[in-house]
C-alpha cells in the first residue's frame, strides 16, 4: 500500500482555527478550471468579499468575489475545504477558520446539510438508501459504480485528478530524464488519438520519475492525465509505448478511475451522489485512491480499447505481444512496484492471449 509514499493534501497539519488571520492572508491552493497546474495563492475575507491574491506576488491587483456567488463544500475532519468560484476555478482552503467564514457568507453549508434540515427531503434520502442498500447487495459494487457513473459530472474526475496530481507531483514524482523524447511522443499520441476519436478529450501525457527510481509503469489520473515512467520510456520503443498510451487512453474514455472509486467507496458515494453534493465525494476519494485498482472488467476493456487504438492508428499488431511481454519479464524480475492504484497492467495470460486484430494466433 502507498501511505506511506503518496503524502496527501489533509495530512498536512490544519493550521489551528484560532488563530488570527495573517496580514497578508490564509495561503491556499487554487486551480483555475483549465490547466493541471495548482497555483498558490492567498486569501484574505472582507465580508461580503472574498479576495484573491498571488502568493508570489500579494501586490499585484486581487481577484475579488462576491461570498454569495461562491460554493463551499463541507468539511471532512481535517481535509481541505473546496470552494467553488462563479469563474469556474476552484480553491482549496485548508484553514477551517476561513472555510467556516466563508460557508456562513456563502449562504450556509452544501445541498445535504440543507436537506438535513427539511423533513420531507430526509425522509425522501432515507427511502432512497433503503432503496440503495436493497440495489447494492443484489447487483454488487462493481455493477453498482457502473450505473452511478453518468450521475457524477465529469468535472468531479478533474477535481480529483487535480487534487491527486497536486498531491503526488514534486513529492512522490520526480523530473523526468526524457522532456524531448516525451514531447515528442505526446504529440504524436495526441494526433493519433483525435484521429481516433474526434470527439476525444485530449489526455496530457508526461513524464515522471519517481522518488525511488525510474520506475517502470504507467498510469492515468481521472482527470486524463496519463504519466509514463522513466523505466518504461526507456525500455521501449516510442511504438511500444502508443500501445501503452492506448490502453490509458481508454481507462481515461471509460472514466474507470472514478469507477473504480465509486465501488471502492461504494453506497457512501452513491448517497453523495445521488443527493447532490460532490464535494464529500471529492473529498473523500484521496483517501480512496490508496489501494485503489482497476476491475478485471475495466482491464478487459482498457485493453479491447488500446486494439482498436492500435489499428486505428496504423500501428504493428506484433507490438501488442512484445509490450505485455515485457511487462511480464519485468514483473518476473520484481520490477514496477507501483502501488495498486498506478498498476495499470496485471500482465496476466488472458491479456498475452487477447490478439492484435490481424495478427497470426
Ligand atoms: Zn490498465
Amino acid at each position: 500500500m502507498v501511505n506511506d509514499t503518496l503524502p496527501l493534501p489533509h495530512d498536512m497539519p490544519a493550521p489551528e482555527p484560532a488563530a488570527p488571520m495573517p496580514a497578508a492572508g490564509v495561503p491556499a491552493r487554487a486551480f483555475d478550471g483549465r490547466s493541471t497546474r495548482p497555483q498558490a495563492v492567498l486569501l484574505r475575507f472582507e465580508a461580503p468579499t472574498l479576495l484573491v491574491l498571488e502568493a508570489s506576488d500579494p501586490s499585484a491587483p486581487a481577484r475579488s468575489y462576491p461570498a454569495a456567488q461562491l460554493r463551499v463544500g463541507e468539511a471532512i475532519g481535517a481535509a481541505a475545504c473546496p470552494v467553488r468560484l462563479p469563474d469556474g476555478g476552484t480553491l482549496w482552503v485548508d484553514d477551517t477558520a476561513l472555510a467556516r467564514a466563508l460557508r456562513q457568507a456563502a449562504g450556509g453549508v452544501g445541498p445535504v446539510a440543507r436537506a438535513i434540515g427539511s423533513w420531507p427531503a430526509v425522509l425522501v434520502a432515507v427511502l432512497l438508501l433503503v432503496a440503495l442498500l436493497g440495489w447494492f447487495s443484489h447487483s454488487g459494487a462493481g455493477q453498482m459504480a457502473r450505473a452511478a457513473l453518468p450521475l457524477v459530472p465529469e468535472r468531479v474526475d478533474r477535481e480529483i485528478g487535480n487534487r491527486a496530481w497536486a498531491s503526488i507531483d514534486g513529492q512522490w514524482l520526480r523530473p523526468s530524464r526524457h522532456t524531448d523524447r516525451c514531447r515528442a511522443l505526446a504529440e504524436r499520441f495526441d494526433r493519433a488519438a483525435v484521429a481516433f476519436d474526434a470527439r476525444n478529450q485530449l489526455p496530457l501525457v508526461l513524464c515522471r520519475r519517481t522518488a525511488e527510481g525510474a520506475g517502470f509503469n504507467a498510469f492515468a489520473l481521472p482527470n486524463g492525465q496519463i504519466v509514463l515512467l522513466d523505466g518504461l520510456v526507456e525500455a521501449l520503443t516510442d511504438d511500444q509505448l502508443m500501445v501503452v498510451l492506448g490502453h490509458e487512453l481508454a481507462h481515461v474514455r471509460e472514466r474507470h478511475g472514478m469507477q473504480a472509486l465509486l465501488r471502492q467507496m461504494g453506497l457512501l458515494a452513491v448517497a453523495g451522489v445521488a443527493l447532490g453534493d460532490f464535494s464529500t465525494i471529492a473529498a473523500a476519494s484521496m483517501a480512496g485512491l490508496q489501494g485503489l485498482s482497476y476491475s478485471r472488467d475495466a482491464e478487459r476493456e482498457a485493453d479491447a480499447g488500446a486494439l482498436r487504438f492500435m489499428a486505428s492508428a496504423g500501428l504493428p499488431p506484433r507490438l501488442w505481444a512484445e509490450v505485455w511481454q515485457r511487462f511480464a519479464q519485468e514483473e518476473a524480475r520484481g520490477g514496477g512496484g507501483l502501488p495498486p492504484w498506478a498498476s495499470s497492467h496485471p500482465p496476466t495470460e488472458e491479456r498475452q492471449r487477447l490478439v492484435a486484430p490481424g495478427a497470426k494466433p
